[in-house]
Parts: C-alpha cells; sequence; structure tokens
C-alpha cells in the first residue's frame, strides 16, 4: 500500500501519519522531518535547508526529489509506505510517478486533509514539537502533560522557528500555489478521498482508516 497525506500546513498530517503508521505497520516518511534532521547536523546541505525552511519557502525540487527517491530505496519500504508533506509540486508528483512505474509501482491512495486557514494559523501558532521524536502537541488542543518534556520520549518539547505569523502566512500562500494543484493531478487518477480536517484528532484518525480499509 503506497499512500500520501496530503494536505496544508497545520492540517494534522504529521499527527495522523503516526497513527496509521503504527496500525497498517507502513513507514513514516516526512521531508520535513528529514530537512530538519540534517539541518540540526550543521552540515552545508544543512544549513542551506534551514534557510528556505525559515523563511517558509519550498526546498527546491531536485534536492527534495533525491532525498525521497534514496529514502524509497530501502528495504522497510518495499512492502508501502506513508508520505507526508511530499510530493508539494507537480514535479515532485511526476518524478515520483516515474520513479515508482520504474519498479512496477503507483501511488494507492492520496487522502486529503483539509482544514481553513484561520484553524491552520491557530493551530500553527500553538504548535509545540518534540526535538527527539518529532512528536507534534499543541497548547489548545493537545499540551504535553509536563510543559516542555515530551510524553512519548522525554525529549525536549520546543516551538519550531517556522511556526510564526509571517513564515505561517508564506507557507500557505505556497501550500495554496504550488501544492493544491495536486489533489486535481491525482484526481484524474481516481485515488484522492478527501477528508474533513476540522474534526477532533480520534475522529479524523477514524475516518481515514475507513478509506484506507
Ligand atoms: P508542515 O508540517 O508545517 O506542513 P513540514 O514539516 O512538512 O511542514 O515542512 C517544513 C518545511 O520543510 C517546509 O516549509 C519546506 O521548507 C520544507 N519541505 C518539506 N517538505 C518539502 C517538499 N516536499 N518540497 C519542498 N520543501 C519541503
Ligand atoms: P501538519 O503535519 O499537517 O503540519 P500537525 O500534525 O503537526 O500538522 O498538526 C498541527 C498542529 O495542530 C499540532 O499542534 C497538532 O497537535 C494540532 N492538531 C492536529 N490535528 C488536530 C485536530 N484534528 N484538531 C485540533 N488540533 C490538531
Ligand atoms: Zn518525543
Amino acid at each position: 500500500m503506497n499512500l500520501i497525506l496530503l494536505g496544508p500546513p497545520g492540517a494534522g498530517k504529521g499527527t495522523q501519519a503516526k497513527k496509521i503508521a503504527v496500525k497498517f505497520d507502513l513507514p513514516h516518511i516526512s521531508t520535513g522531518d528529514m530537512f530538519r534532521e540534517t539541518a540540526q547536523s550543521g552540515s552545508e546541505l544543512g544549513k542551506q535547508l534551514q534557510g528556505y525552511m525559515s523563511a517558509g519557502k519550498l526546498v527546491p525540487d531536485d534536492v527534495v526529489i533525491a532525498v525521497v527517491r534514496q529514502r524509497l530505496s530501502s528495504d522497510d519500504a518495499k512492502k508501502g509506505f506513508l508520505l507526508d508533506g511530499f510530493p508539494r509540486t507537480l514535479a515532485q508528483a511526476q518524478a515520483l510517478d516515474k520513479a515508482l512505474a520504474g519498479d512496477g509501482k503507483k501511488i494507492d491512495g492520496v487522502i486529503s486533509l483539509t482544514v481553513d486557514a484561520d484553524e491552520v494559523v491557530r493551530r500553527l501558532s500553538s504548535r509545540r514539537v518534540c526535538v527527539a521524536c518529532g512528536a507534534s502537541y499543541n497548547l489548545i488542543s493537545n499540551p504535553a502533560k509536563k510543559e516542555d518534556v515530551c510524553d512519548a520520549c522525554g525529549g525536549k518539547v520546543i516551538q519550531r522557528a517556522d511556526d510564526n505569523a509571517a513564515t505561517i502566512r508564506n507557507r500557505l500562500e505556497v501550500y495554496r500555489e504550488q501544492t493544491s494543484p495536486l489533489i486535481e493531478y491525482y484526481s484524474s487518477a481516481g485515488v484522492v478521498r478527501e477528508i474533513d480536517g476540522m474534526q477532533p484528532v480520534e475522529e479524523v484518525f477514524k475516518k481515514i482508516c475507513a478509506v484506507i480499509k
């Protein structure tokens, strides 16, 4: 089963992806998580990635595509995968289709999570994340039991540098212009299922599970 989770920043992709990955035993592949990890390493590439991310700009397609191709070629992705935050442009989607076709594979489902712009701003400005395991918390809807400490792994919980008002606006604009056309792209293949992401986490998860089954 090869799946994509699509939706604007703050739609709940990461939150749902972690639950789907456990339930359906699929590797959760998040390009954002991979880029943040590389950025932390402080390498030259890491510094470049950090520059794009802090501005709320997309990392160039050739870099993203190379990273994802490499990740998809590892053993655990042979049985299927769940992509979160990729593809984000038409060029990425086309490159993905081409790479999969070369292995006789395809995308089986695209779960499109919808939330309105006001909710995106609310969620992202109150989002907190664990630097160690990537768990996503929210000051309003899902606070960590002990502030600054991850419930799951004890790691440090922080606010992402790109979760500020100005960058959030950029990311929403980038989503509207570059990523939302992918819904149409995958619709023509008949694999898109739209899910209302405005409901509570468990409600959204139930609907996603029903669609996957
Ligand atoms: P969010 O969870 O808020 O949607 P992500 O963690 O997926 O954000 O991504 C954070 C940042 O990493 C993006 O703003 C962008 O700079 C970069 N990024 C992640 N995935 C991609 C991608 N597929 N293409 C280009 N840039 C990406
Ligand atoms: P994305 O990966 O799409 O950017 P996240 O999963 O990181 O989104 O969620 C963004 C923020 O919204 C986080 O603080 C998360 O705890 C919160 N959140 C996720 N899903 C919901 C939901 N259904 N209702 C309310 N808040 C949510
Ligand atoms: Zn953690």
